[in-house]
């Protein structure tokens, strides 16, 4: 059994009808000693992310259209007993069924967008007017990375940054994961890919899955953004 499991925050609906209960399908595996940085529960030492790859909405203002998530932290030396083919998901859509593949991380430095920063520091940058508005010439602001990552800062590209809370504990949300439909290059990474052949998913509009975990127990409920 795992250690401790992930759930979503509240208020959600799922929109397909499958009789009985539906596999789902592993969408990305990580190990401490691959990516350190992780939040891992004591005890812990691999993070599964689940999908069920059918549509489901959020409710009220939070808009959502995409996969449910599920979250698992196991100890990988207590998994013992091993599926040799994974169930097929019952999936009425199909696109957010990934196929089989394999991180080549790197680690980059990454700033969030302006428009997330503190005032505090905001107002401090040389191209940030005293009212808040920002000159023209800021280019050099760093890019925020668009791919999958671990950690790091949202992209927003198709929603403005909205600051999420813990409905646990009411700490503000930091993202912990975000999958991508597409993995880029940009001037962040400077590293030689074979390829950045598409995982097969789409999230949005050829955009991300984000999961935003609390800071203080990433068992608390987390939130899905699609952005
Ligand atoms: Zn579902
Ligand atoms: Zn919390
Ligand atoms: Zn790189």
């Amino acid at each position: 059994m795992p250690t401790s499991s992930g759930r979503p925050q509240e208020g959600w609906t799922a929109e397909h009808e499958v009789e009985g209960s539906i596999a789902l399908v592993g969408a990305v595996q990580l190990f401490r000693r691959d990516f350190p940085g992780l939040p891992f529960p004591e005890g812990t030492d691999l993070l599964q992310v689940l999908l069920c790859p059918n549509e489901h909405e959020g409710s009220g203002s939070d808009y959502y259209y995409g996969p449910a998530a599920h979250l698992v932290w196991r100890a990988s030396a207590e998994v013992t007993e091993v599926v040799g083919q994974p169930p097929q998901p019952a999936s009425v859509g199909g696109e957010f069924v990934p196929r089989p593949c394999v991180f080549a991380p790197c680690q980059v430095v990454e700033y969030p967008v302006l428009d997330e920063l503190p005032d505090e520091i905001k107002l401090t940058l040389s191209f940030v007017q005293p009212g808040g508005f920002v000159d023209d010439d800021y280019e050099d602001w760093p890019p925020v990375g668009q791919g999958s990552k671990v950690g790091g800062w949202a992209f927003w590209w198709q929603s403005s940054p909205s600051k999420l809370d813990c409905q646990d504990c009411g700490a503000g949300l930091r993202l912990l994961l975000s999958l991508h439909t597409y993995e880029h290059k940009d001037e962040l990474c400077s590293c030689e890919q074979d390829q950045l052949d598409p995982v097969g998913w789409e999230f949005g509009r050829q955009g991300a899955l984000n999961i935003f975990a609390c800071p203080n127990d990433v068992t608390h409920a987390f939130k899905l953004h699609i952005d």
